[in-house]
């Protein structure tokens, strides 16, 4: 949370910085030129220095920062610190400014609106803030305390100053624990929408992935084999007689022979290739680079595996069969709910040859 405060911080400590060499372009040039060719005064004299030294600051500061990448801040945390030393330099110089200022002009409104502006702006953690503006706070009251001869000026400063620094202090502390609670939400939320993303694409019965994840794997198949000018094909499993399964042992037999099957079926593919469970009693693979010929010797493979398995339930040994269609997969955009239609054709056909089979699609049999 600190890490986003600061990347925050920094890109306002930016705009900041370009608004004080703003400010204090224009002044040094029209302003304080003026009053040093006018009254040649020592402490004018100062100032100027003082406002040159400040701008200089504020623009080796906007270059650094424009330097600094977010990767750089994540590799040194300490540059996390840079927008607080920024400020605490900024403002100690503005105070020492201030101190000329109210001696020569009487009045300190700069500084009054740096405090201000970097209060608003700059996320400080409480605590941080006392000595980040009480510092400079504290400069400028000394100074005024020591060089100020006429006290009801002396009186106004200090009033105004704990007044703008107890203001400071405030805005800071609440804008912290405002923006604070804003992160901790935001970073709860998009969690919240990573977990709700895993969910939305998993079958949660049998951990495979469900058929929107398996849509989205099969599109983007398709144009890599068009590319590529490869092909994949497509299995569509069902399990035989499962309604006769789960009226015999129970529904929860039927889940257990779905887990299990699962299981067997992710073990059985390469680590390309996808198994979905389709819906209900179905599952369905997209096989990469493997032409109908192929996707049918692991077709037969995984029906005898599976029809010489006896599941083990609770002490009862449980056989099942299943049927598979193959087809291979339109490479053509949008091809894909036709192929899926090819493969449910192919089961169809080893369902109507007796089950416990493997049939490939092919196109003569849409007739
Ligand atoms: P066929 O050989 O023609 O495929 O017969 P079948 O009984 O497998 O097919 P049918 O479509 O008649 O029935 C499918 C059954 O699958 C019915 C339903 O109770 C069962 N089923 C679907 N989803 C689940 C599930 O999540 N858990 C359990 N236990 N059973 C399910
Ligand atoms: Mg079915
Ligand atoms: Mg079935």
């Amino acid at each position: 949370m600190e890490k986003h405060l600061t990347k925050i911080s920094l890109v306002r400590l930016r705009f900041l910085l370009i608004a004080v060499v703003l400010i204090e372009v224009p002044f040094l040039l029209y302003v304080e030129r003026v009053r040093l060719i006018e009254q040649a005064h020592d402490l004018v004299f100062i100032s100027y220095i003082l406002h040159s030294v400040l701008t200089f600051v504020c623009l080796a500061l906007l270059v650094t920062l424009f330097m600094l990448r977010d990767h750089d801040i994540d590799k040194a945390p300490f540059l996390k610190r840079v927008p607080l030393h920024a400020v605490f330099l900024i403002l100690i110089i503005a105070s020492v400014i201030a101190l000329f200022d109210q001696v020569t002009h009487g009045h300190v409104t700069i500084f009054t609106i740096y405090m201000l502006s970097f209060g608003l702006l700059i996320y400080v953690k409480p605590y941080h803030h006392l000595y980040l503006y009480g510092v400079p706070f504290a400069i400028f009251v000394i100074g005024v305390v020591a060089f100020q001869e006429d006290s009801d000026i002396l009186r106004t400063h200090i009033i105004n100053g704990v007044i703008i620094f107890i203001a400071v202090l405030f805005a800071s502390s609440v804008f912290y624990k405002y923006a604070a609670k804003d992160f901790i939400y935001n970073e709860m939320l998009t969690e919240k929408n990573k977990e709700l993303e895993v969910l939305s694409t998993i079958d949660p019965l049998t951990g495979l992935p469900n058929r929107r994840h398996f849509d989205k794997q099969v599109i983007y198949e398709a144009s890599i084999n068009r590319r590529y000018k490869h092909i994949a094909s497509l299995l569509m499993v069902d399990i035989d007689h499962f309604k006769a399964l789960n009226d015999s042992y129970g529904h929860d037999a039927g889940d257990f022979i779905l887990k299990e099957l699962a299981q067997v079926f992710r073990k059985s593919v390469r680590e390309s290739d996808t198994v979905c469970r389709w819906g209900g009693e179905e599952f369905m693979f997209l096989l990469s680079h493997t032409e109908v010929d192929g996707a049918k010797v692991l077709a037969e493979r995984l029906r005898k595996l599976v029809s010489a398995t006896a599941f083990a339930y609770h002490g009862t040994k449980l056989s099942i069969t299943i049927s598979i269609g193959i087809a291979e997969l339109s490479n053509q955009k949008d091809g894909f709910e036709a192929s899926y239609k090819d493969a449910d054709v192919a089961l169809y056909e080893a369902k109507n040859a007796g089950r416990n089979c493997v049939k490939i699609y092919s196109p003569k049999e849409k007739a």
